[in-house]
């Protein structure tokens, strides 16, 4: 039988770049996908469901409620929303266009303001609010996100996240303080985060979470929090949350993701670095090729190899290598970040044994003849 990558001329992939939303970002397990098809398969009393799957997921998680969005992005969006619209009806019916004169200021640490795949402030925007950037590109203390807080201010938001500037940054746990003195709520946005309770725990109101990321659900998203935030939120399907609908095959396949998650044994940072062990022995032998452990810049326990190019002996720069890499029937992708600094990085969380032979070949293969 043709494969679909024959039906469609589609290219195999490699994804040693981690959980990303341009290779599709993960791939769930047999069971939540059973239960996506399950979820197709059969209708629900829509409301109920969300309701009910909230609870759920609630009460696994020890929070006060919980809804299931379609993506992280999309829960960033209707936050917004929902801490601008609150009870009101005209608002949630008119959230840009009412001439209501009310406090739409999201405060957001400055070096938190970045670009994910997609900027967060075009998605504070889409939720009718406007970010106020607190401190500066690289500190942000309790005083200076204070310091912004006005009248006009509804929320914080926090973005807990690799993508952020880390260093001189204040903690949730100390956002969450200046929130309660200023008696605004928090939004954490944390979408690649492993740990589904942390932040709800360090006092945020909301916590946003990608579904397919970490937790290796479906195509959707996380919020949980306060029982009346999350109401709000929930509430954002009859005005934003529309062109962002969430199907009932992504409720209950996310439902299901949360659950075997939070009892998976999932593979260690100490394990990782027992399978890149003989990889990196592999690179280092290679000429013009150097690489090494490195542990992720977020505190995830997550182990990476840090491959260096010498881009003078190769005679391309890194960026010709990595795209060289993506050429050929199998597209090798790497964590490009460091791109401009000579390096990529390997994160093997979707990469199996055999496949880290065939990255070390066709490493091995860019530096023949020299
Ligand atoms: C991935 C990511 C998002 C977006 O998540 P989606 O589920 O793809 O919308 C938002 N914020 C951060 C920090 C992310 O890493």
């Amino acid at each position: 039988m043709q494969s679909i990558y024959e039906k469609y001329d589609l290219k195999h992939v490699i994804n040693a770049s981690g959980r990303m939303t341009i290779l599709g970002v993960s791939t769930p397990t047999p069971e939540v996908i059973e239960r996506v098809a399950y979820g197709l398969n059969h209708y629900f009393e829509i409301k109920d469901l969300v309701n009910k799957t909230g609870a759920y997921i609630a009460k696994l998680l020890n929070v006060e409620d919980a809804v299931v969005v379609s993506c992280a992005s999309a829960g960033i969006a209707q936050a917004v929303a929902a801490v601008i619209t609150r009870d009101d009806d005209d608002l949630l019916l008119n959230l840009h266009t009412s001439s209501k004169s009310i406090p739409r200021e999201i405060v957001l640490p400055k070096g938190h303001n970045v670009n994910f795949g997609a900027p967060v402030d075009t998605m504070v925007t889409l939720g009718g609010g406007t970010v106020i950037e607190a401190g500066f590109a690289n500190e942000c203390t309790s005083a200076q996100l204070s310091a912004k807080i006005t009248p006009q201010t509804v929320a914080i938001l926090y973005i807990k996240s690799h993508h952020t500037v880390q260093k001189s940054m204040l903690s949730v746990r100390e956002a969450a303080e200046v929130a309660r003195k200023h008696n605004v709520p928090l939004i954490v946005d944390a979408a690649a985060e492993e740990d589904l309770t942390r932040y709800y725990q360090d006092g945020a109101d909301l916590v946003i979470y990608s579904g397919a990321k970490a937790i290796e659900g479906p195509t959707s998203g996380l919020v949980l929090g306060k029982k009346q935030y999350v109401e709000w939120v929930k509430r954002q399907s009859q005005g934003i949350g529309r062109a962002m609908k969430v199907g009932k095959e992504g409720i209950l396949g996310l439902t299901l993701a949360i659950e075997q998650y939070l009892m998976a044994t999932k593979e260690t940072g100490a394990e990782m670095v027992n399978r890149l062990t003989p990889f990196i022995e592999k690179l280092n032998a290679i000429p013009a090729i150097s690489a090494h452990i490195v542990w992720d810049a977020a505190g995830r326990d997550i182990a990476r190899a840090e491959i260096s190019f010498d881009e003078k002996a190769i005679g391309k720069t890194t960026h010709q290598i990595i795209n060289e890499l993506k050429q050929g029937d199998t597209a090798i992708y790497f964590r490009e970040y460091k791109a401009n600094e000579g390096k990529v990085e390997a994160d093997i969380r979707s990469v199996n044994n055999e496949q880290l032979d065939v990255i070390a070949e066709r490493i091995q293969l860019l530096v023949e003849g020299i």
